[in-house]
């Protein structure tokens, strides 16, 4: 026995539900069950059921089979008849989906919302490492001033679209495999905007919008990486009509320090001191981001030894803040040319070691 489908049910309709009422309630149903929409468990085998639903009751002929035989009647109708079986292993939903509401899951914003921006920011070693604050110009589309974004000049005669009758959509019937589907997409002759002007705004030359140099002061967080990108909502380009603004992405690029390294919220340099250091410990004045401070060597150090200093390190964001360490790699240098004291020095060193074996 065949697993029984309640196709009214499942669009949440009556039986003498009209053609409109089943697009209405498919539209909803699907808007909410979209995949892209909707990550809980089951959403997509409720989305795939929706469409199937859908593609047996906006078609007369399988509605009429489905009214009066079921669902079975309906299946061996349709197998009969060929091609109507695959309709259960849907892989691609999303290209029925695209065609019924105009290729966009989001199809309220995607004609009229401001495009996402990107803008370049260099900064130092430093402030990478301690935050900052920068002053940027974005070369951003704002609505234009005069006209509020209606594209007329103000004061004079607009007219509703006729092709669209103002809706700024248009609906065409698209034919394919799984049967027809209604296309709505942007209204060509009135770009949308359900109205045809007759002047076109001077300020704008009737685009609706303008473009403007907008300077914005940007907060760059303490421990911040090289390549990291910010993100600024509603700071690109403004969209039009009730269109989204985008949204802008400050893409942070660290210049490299002279003498530091960066791995995580570590810091990494290197040190040399004299074969004479080494053997008899010293005190040697370093660079950290805090500044110079004294580091101590041990007597004894070999080359290659690394010594960590905590907390000189970088802000560990996430991590309450914390300062990672900056670890320094000593090395010792062995002298390719010496005075001739220095030789004689080196000399006496070399009977002394000599001796002691
Ligand atoms: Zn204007
Ligand atoms: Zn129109």
């Amino acid at each position: 026995m065949t697993q029984q489908k309640e196709y009214y049910q499942i669009l949440g309709v009556s039986r003498d539900a009209s053609e409109e009422e089943i697009k209405k309630a498919f539209r909803q149903q699907a808007l909410k069950y979209h995949p892209d929409r909707n990550q809980e468990p089951g959403a997509d085998a409720k989305f795939k059921e929706i469409n199937e639903a859908y593609q047996v009751l906006s078609d007369p002929e399988k509605r009429k089979l489905y009214d009066q035989y079921g669902y079975d009647g309906l299946k061996n109708a349709a197998n009969g008849m060929g091609g109507f079986s695959g309709f259960e292993d849907l892989g691609g939903f999303g290209s029925i989906f695209d065609a019924f509401f105009g290729g966009s899951s989001n199809e309220e914003s995607r004609s009229t919302s401001g495009s996402d921006l990107e803008i370049p920011v260099t900064i130092s070693f430093e402030e990478s490492a301690f935050g900052t604050e920068k002053e940027i110009t974005v070369n951003r589309f704002e609505i234009c001033s005069i006209c509020k974004g209606s594209k007329a000049e103000p004061g004079t005669e607009t007219s509703t679209c006729s092709s669209c009758n103002g809706s700024g959509k248009v609906t065409r019937l698209q034919k394919t495999f799984f049967g027809q589907f209604q296309q709505v997409s942007t209204c060509s002759s009135c770009e949308g905007n359900g109205v045809n002007v007759q002047t076109k705004c001077s300020n704008c030359s009737g685009n609706g919008r303008l473009r403007n140099n907008r300077k914005l002061a940007v907060t760059i967080p303490a421990g911040i990486e090289d390549n990291s990108k910010i993100r600024i909502r509603n700071q690109g380009d403004s969209g039009l009509k009730k269109g989204q603004e985008g949204d802008l992405y400050v893409s942070v690029q660290v210049s490299s320090h002279e003498k530091f390294q960066r791995m995580a919220s570590d810091i990494f340099s290197t040190e040399e001191i004299n074969i004479a250091q080494a053997a008899l410990g010293d005190s040697i004045k370093v660079s950290t981001l805090d500044g110079e401070i004294e580091l101590k060597i041990p007597k004894g150090i070999q080359s290659g030894k690394k010594i960590r200093l905590n907390n000189k390190g970088v802000v560990s964001i996430g991590r309450n803040n914390r300062r990672g360490s900056h670890i320094i790699t000593i090395i010792v240098s062995i002298p390719s040319e010496l005075s001739s004291e220095q030789k004689d020095l080196f000399e006496k060193l070399k009977k002394s070691f000599n001796s002691d074996e």
